[in-house]
């Protein structure tokens, strides 16, 4: 099944995501609560947790805020037992006008300029498509 097919069958589809995209308490809680009865719950937090980039992640999905998924891919990670270690990349930093800019702007408090701004609206614009945040290749 691809993302666009399950996408389609998403509780939140066609709703104003804006309570998945908060870091307010009562705005997760009422983004869960549309999670909760997702026949596609699954495959939506299947597809975060593999496309989502694991230093910024932001938004609830599949019934999870961020926090809680790095902390699952936390617990996996120590369950799973170590390979061979892999080379640490040395972490680019997040530019202006893309998706992880707007989240560094909001990690950090910083104000949020209107590239940022722009990149993440398309972001969701793409979410609401697609069920994916990802730009098409
Ligand atoms: S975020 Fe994912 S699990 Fe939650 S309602 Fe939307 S598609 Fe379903
Ligand atoms: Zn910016």
């Amino acid at each position: 099944m691809t993302a666009a097919s399950w996408a389609l069958r998403a509780a939140c589809r066609g709703i104003d995501l804006e309570a998945f995209f908060t870091e307010s308490r009562t705005g997760m809680e009422q983004a869960k609560r549309f999670c909760a009865v997702c026949p596609v719950r699954r495959d939506c937090l299947a597809e975060a947790l593999q496309a989502e980039d694991q230093s910024a992640r932001y938004g609830v999905f599949g019934g999870f805020s961020a926090a809680e998924r790095t902390d699952m891919v936390r617990r996996q990670r120590r369950a799973t037992p170590k390979a061979a270690p892999v080379p640490k990349q040395p972490r680019q930093p997040a530019k202006c006008g893309t998706r992880p800019g707007y989240q560094k702007h909001i990690r950090e408090r910083t104000e949020i300029c209107g590239p940022c701004r722009q990149a993440n609206t398309d972001a969701d614009n793409r979410l609401r498509r697609t069920g994916t945040t990802k730009a098409a290749r």
